[in-house]
């Protein structure tokens, strides 16, 4: 059977093994290869005002640059008592992208903007768009968009070891530990209600049907 490579916008390992593992539960002869295995070019500016904005800018950018069918995806927390935001300004939402404690500086930061938010006014979701883009008819791309999200609410103080971001500052509604953080729950059991791991398992099976 010949290989079908997949091209997902990230250097990522993590999230370039869970994409492969996801898509080979549809089509098991799915290589997905990341942006250190191709030969490098100009990434776009994540300058859109939306997860999915982010997410296609960032597919068409992999399917112009490489000619694979490519894959990309944007992610952030959106509090409700700030208007939505972070939002698409979560990764760098105390100002210093690169910092070695960048995710400590953003949880700092959301924690003393929250100080006088009540309990019962803490609710949050995370939310991600997977863009997948394509070689379509006549030289244009066809692309899907979907999204996932997880629904909770933010904490007074950080809790956990797990996860990355803002993961020790949330506790998610729906899960079986209604106490614990998204950082205090194994992988498999945040995957399993995470906006990534529920946009992911959405999209798998439409990347895999362009195959056959
Ligand atoms: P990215 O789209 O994976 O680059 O994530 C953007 C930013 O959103 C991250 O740097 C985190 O600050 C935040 N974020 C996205 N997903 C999660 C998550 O699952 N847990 C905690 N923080 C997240």
């Amino acid at each position: 059977m010949a290989e079908h490579r997949v091209f997902l916008a990230s250097r990522n390992r993590k999230k370039i093994e869970e994409m492969e593992r996801i898509l080979r539960e549809h089509a098991p002869d799915v290589v997905v290869v990341g942006l250190d295995d191709v030969p490098a070019y100009d990434e776009p500016v994540e300058d859109q005002p939306s997860f999915e904005g982010n997410a296609l800018l960032k597919a068409r950018a992999g399917l112009a640059a490489t000619g694979l069918p490519s894959l990309a995806d944007d992610s952030g927390l959106c509090v409700d008592a700030l208007n939505g935001m972070p939002g698409v300004l979560s990764a760098r939402w105390a100002g210093q992208p690169g910092a070695a404690d960048k995710d400590d500086l953003n949880n700092r930061l959301l924690l003393a903007q929250l100080a006088d938010v009540p309990d019962a006014r803490r609710s949050a979701h995370f939310e991600c768009a997977v863009a997948f883009a394509r070689p379509g008819p006549d030289g244009t791309a066809a692309e899907i968009v979907v999204h996932g999200r997880m629904s909770g609410r933010v904490i007074r103080e950080p809790r956990g070891e797990g996860g990355f971001g803002y993961d020790v500052l949330f506790v998610a509604d729906e899960h079986q530990h209604p106490e614990r953080t998204s950082a205090e729950l194994t992988p498999r059991e945040k995957d399993a209600i995470s906006h990534r791991g529920r946009a992911l398992r959405e999209i798998a099976p439409l990347v895999a049907a362009t195959f056959r």
